[in-house]
């Protein structure tokens, strides 16, 4: 079964080291091609020049982009997946990606009977460095079975969760929940720091009682108390998540107010913070809101 992985970005990368590590062949293509040379050179695989180079003996090629535009506006032109996937062949595209565009890659590729699955990913780029992401699929069972041998390369659990779109959708309810979990912990935190509570000793109750999340256990310790504020996943893609979690429930008539407050406030912090902070420095934006430093 030969691979190709497109888009060795922050998480794209160890994902597609897991490939390589597999003995899967593997063929690895990125926008800035100097990563592309330096991952072949490590791993001792295959860098292609353009995506249709990539795809052309690829039984199944795996995006992992910021977005799924960037994806589409990889299929077209002599250059572009296209042209270089065979027929029969799987695109696996594990971008936290938006449903709308998802079935319209998918309706791309079905015109050359090429398979679809939108398979994007939970778990950081430490799971993808350990191969245990979650990885939530929609599409066709029968080409996730196709897809499968790739995805345990980096995935521990595989969930099917629908049709094409509907990975997408869980994976930004997910992120919209991480969202407001990190923006809720900063409020409150800061409160009480405010009022001189220790951030630890308050985190140390709340982490054994009932208001306990990922953002209170690991992100705020590890990353805001320690001011430390690692680059891992970047606010925009959040933000982008978070947006595509208020669409969801838009276009399915879910009154969702606290998801479209969320995703203004994340698209305030990304105005703020830019394109390149990690999305845990939207504590910040509270931070100077409240005047203190949860610290
Ligand atoms: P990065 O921004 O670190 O990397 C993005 C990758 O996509 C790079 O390889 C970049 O190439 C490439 N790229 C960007 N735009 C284009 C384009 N228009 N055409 C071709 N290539 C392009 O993102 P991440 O790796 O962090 O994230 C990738 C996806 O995974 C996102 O959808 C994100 O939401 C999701 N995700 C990320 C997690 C994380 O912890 N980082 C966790 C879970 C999901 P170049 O090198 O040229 O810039």
């Amino acid at each position: 079964m030969n691979i190709a992985f497109l888009g060795l970005g922050a998480i794209g990368r160890p994902m597609a080291a897991r490939v390589a590590a597999s003995g899967l062949p593997l063929t690895v293509w990125n926008r800035t091609a100097a990563r592309a040379a330096a991952f072949a050179k490590e791993f001792g695989v295959r860098h292609a020049a353009t995506p249709a180079d990539a795809a052309r003996d690829a039984d199944a090629v795996v995006t992992c982009m910021p977005t799924s535009h960037d994806v589409a506006s990889l299929l077209d032109g002599p250059d572009g997946l296209l042209a270089g996937l065979g027929d029969g062949a799987t695109l696996i595209d594990c971008t936290s990606g938006d449903p709308a565009t998802s079935r319209k890659i998918r309706d791309a590729l079905a015109a050359k009977n090429v398979g679809y699955i939108d398979a994007p990913v939970s778990g950081g780029t430490s799971g993808a460095e350990k191969g245990t992401l979650t990885i939530m699929v929609g599409g066709d069972p029968a080409v996730l079975e196709r897809a499968r041998p790739v995805l345990e390369t980096f995935g521990q659990k595989i969930v099917h969760c629908g049709d094409v779109g509907a990975g997408d959708a869980v994976k930004a309810v997910n992120n919209a929940f991480l969202a407001t979990h990190i923006l809720a912990a900063a409020e409150g935190l800061a409160a009480l720091v405010k009022m001189g509570v220790d951030p630890k000793v308050a985190l140390d109750v709340i982490n054994a009682s009932s208001g306990r999340s990922n953002a209170s256990m690991n992100l705020i310790p590890e990353r805001v108390i320690t001011r430390k504020f690692p680059r891992t996943f970047r606010l925009a893609l959040l933000e982008k998540d978070v947006g595509i979690a208020a669409e969801v429930a838009r276009e399915t008539r879910v009154p969702a107010p606290i998801l479209q407050l969320t995703a203004d406030l994340f698209r305030i912090a990304r105005g703020e913070f830019g394109e390149v902070a990690d999305h845990v420095e939207a504590v910040k934006m509270v931070e100077q809101w409240a005047g203190v430093e949860i610290a």
